[in-house]
């Protein structure tokens, strides 16, 4: 009976196939690429060799010019096929991510001494026949030290089983841990089957057939990468730190969000935008390859980068600077001077800094929110020990605790008019006192409260609570005009917000020229229709508005002049830069241009008399800020007022 050579012949296209896929799609970088590749290659030598070395011994006796050639074989054989079970057992580390825990030389080495034993073994085999023999007149046959190759390559398959059942099984999706364990289970039966049918030879094909399982369902570029700007995706961040996590691995992760990802992207378009970013990751992986750290990057749109170090040591700060003084220098090709990506980062140790993963994935999208003011770099231990991160971190309990208790209030910050000298109207802000972490400020749980879809029964307790203080009150007898009430982008687009006002305004007896709703500019900025029609609505049965936040966004005149709005609230931040001689005209010249066109004007945040004068003397209408006073609650907010406004009780 001759050796059935099929099932080897088959096995070569098939390897030579995955080869060529992994190169067309450009699977070539990183550890577990590689070794894959290093696996297809050792596998292509074993079945030729293999061939060769079967086909040769089919007529005998051989010639002696094939008699060496196939001798040769053999040893190609033997070494190829013996180098891809531990170039397999290496793959098994680098793709369950655990690479770091084979990284130092020391530990590479204890894992190649069964194979060095291996190759001993063959290379005594030309004095002992231990292995293989090829004579002219017998051909091939296999020795008696073949055995202890296969109880090494056991040995090394069992390991690599039993450490991913053992050792990965928390991380590592199921379906991708039986396909990596198949392909010892699938060589084992064909390591079987062949020791007991000689002639069988299924061991290259079980090989080539897991080897297309890998390239199916393990080794998937499209499930881990982000194409769009050639990095990893934001999908495979949250699995590495899973894995980071359960195995206790320390890494830095240096975390970098683009402040103004949303416009640079509007500005430049989508496509350009990705290749300007791409560009940028390009410029990381550079840096960072010639300081020869381990690295991933990762990117979430529109604007976070995540880069793993899996370097417990590396100064994240000093490599930050360097990269951005590296990328201010190259960037001035990819986008014109001006329109250049604003970042903050911050140097998160895991497992040090956090170790919870999904606390560890908002830090990184609230990173922005959470930078002080001014600061391009901080650590993350900064900022996870201010009282904020502790309001920000908890958000959920305390919000859920707020409207199941009901622990809102409502302050009321007086506004004074120049004209008039004396105070004629006043913005309703919320307040929250928590139990456990004391005053948390709206800025922190209204933007907070907008995202997780509960705004709006806050928003209602607020309109109410105003009804309610204006008809209680009677203000007009105060010398108020009216209450600013902040609306949030949720309550501007809900369709029952000219019916709801219209309820409480029945129900209290409230007219709507008692009121004014603010606006934010960005709120009308992402205006839809609903929003357009509440607006016009609104303003038909009496309601007046304002635009709050004016500096801020990016309003300009044209669209400002075009909305009912009837009062324009410029920003603290603009009251504050009046300090410089830009900052004074930015001020005087907004302020004309809006009186030009007949706008109300309030400056918020004034605290100084410095200021006051000024605006006073530049035309200014109104004026908020805790130079009158800051919010107050209620009763002592009719207090001032009746003493102010000199009303006598
Ligand atoms: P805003 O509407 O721009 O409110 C003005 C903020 O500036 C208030 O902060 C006020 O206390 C503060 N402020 C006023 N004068 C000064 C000053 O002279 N110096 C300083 N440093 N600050 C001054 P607050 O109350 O913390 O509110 C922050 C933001 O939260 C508000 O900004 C508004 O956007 C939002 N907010 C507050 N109450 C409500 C509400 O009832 N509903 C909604 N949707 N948002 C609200
Ligand atoms: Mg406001
Ligand atoms: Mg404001």
């Amino acid at each position: 009976m001759q050796p059935l050579l099929y099932f080897d012949i088959c096995s070569v296209p098939i390897f030579m196939i995955i080869l060529i896929s992994v190169y067309a799609r450009r699977m070539t970088k990183g550890v577990s690429n590689r070794l894959f590749i290093a696996l297809l290659i050792l596998s292509v030598l074993s079945a030729l060799s293999d061939i060769v070395v079967e086909a040769a011994s089919r007529s005998l006796p051989v010639p002696e010019p094939v008699v060496i050639l196939s001798t040769i074989c053999g040893y190609i054989y033997f070494i190829s096929r013996n180098a891809s079970i531990v170039v397999y057992f290496f793959f098994v580390f680098s793709i369950t991510g655990t690479w770091y825990r084979i990284r130092p030389k020391r530990m590479k080495a204890i894992l190649l001494i069964p194979f060095a034993v291996i190759l001993l073994t063959i290379a005594s085999n030309p004095f002992t026949g231990l292995i293989f023999t090829f004579t002219a007149e017998a051909g091939y046959s296999r020795g008696p030290g073949i055995i202890i190759i296969y109880a090494i390559c056991t040995l090394y398959a069992l390991s690599g089983t039993i450490y991913m059942l053992l050792s990965c099984y928390r991380f590592i999706p199921k379906n991708k841990m039986f396909l990596l364990v198949s392909l010892y289970v699938l060589s084992m039966a064909a390591v079987i089957v062949q020791f007991f049918y000689r002639l069988l030879l299924v061991e290259m094909i079980a090989t080539a057939f897991s080897m297309i399982l890998v390239i199916l369902f393990v080794l998937r570029p499209e499930e881990i990468s982000d194409v769009s700007v050639g990095s990893l995706s934001f999908e495979a961040y949250r699995s590495e730190l899973k894995k980071i996590l359960l195995t206790g691995q320390k890494v830095h992760i240096a975390i970098i969000n683009f402040t103004n990802a949303y416009e640079l992207r509007s500005y430049l378009g989508e496509m350009r935008f990705q290749t300007y970013v791409a560009h940028i990751i390009r410029q990381i992986d550079i840096m960072f390859r010639r300081e020869r750290v381990f690295f991933d990057i990762y990117y979430e749109h529109p604007g976070t980068m995540y880069i793993i170090i899996d370097d417990p040591k590396y100064d994240v700060e000093d490599a930050y600077h360097r990269l951005a003084d590296e990328l201010m220098r190259r960037s001035e090709k990819a986008v014109s001077a001006g329109e250049r990506l604003n970042a903050v980062a911050c140097d998160l140790a895991v497992p040090d800094d956090l170790n919870d993963l999904e606390e560890i994935i908002r830090f990184g999208r609230d990173l922005g929110q959470q930078v002080p003011q001014g600061r391009m770099f901080v650590n993350a231990s900064e900022i996870i020990a201010s009282k904020d991160y502790g309001i920000i971190s908890n958000m959920d309990r305390i919000l859920n605790r707020a409207i199941a208790e009901n622990r809102f209030k409502m302050y009321y910050q007086p506004i004074y008019s120049v004209e008039r000298g004396r105070f004629i109207s006043a913005e309703a802000l919320i307040r929250l006192f928590d139990d456990e972490f004391g005053f948390v400020s709206p800025g922190l749980f209204i933007p907070a409260a907008e995202k997780r879809g509960v705004i709006l029964p806050i928003g209602d307790f607020v309109l109410e609570e105003v009804h309610r203080f204006i008809s209680e009150n009677d203000i007009a007898s105060l010398g108020l005009e009216y209450i600013e009430i902040n609306l949030s982008i949720a309550q501007c687009m809900q369709e029952e917000l000219p019916e709801r006002l219209t309820f409480l305004r029945e129900m209290y007896g409230v007219p709507p020229e008692r009121i004014n709703l603010e606006i934010t500019e960005t709120t009308y900025e992402d205006m839809g229709s609903v929003m357009q029609f509440n607006l016009e609505a609104l303003s038909g049965m009496g309601y007046t508005f304002s635009l709050d936040d004016y500096g801020t966004g990016y309003s300009n005149m044209q669209r400002v002049s075009k909305l009912p709005l009837k009062i324009i609230k410029l920003d603290k931040s603009l009251v504050d830069d009046m300090g410089s001689d830009d900052g004074m005209s930015i001020v005087r010249n907004t302020i004309k241009m809006m009186r030009d066109i007949d706008k109300e004007l309030v400056a918020e945040g004034v605290e100084t008399k410095e200021n006051l004068d000024y605006l006073e003397k530049i035309g200014c209408h109104f004026i908020q800020g805790y130079y009158f006073s800051k919010p107050l609650p209620e009763d002592e907010f009719v207090m001032f007022i009746k003493e102010h406004n000199r009303i006598d009780a």
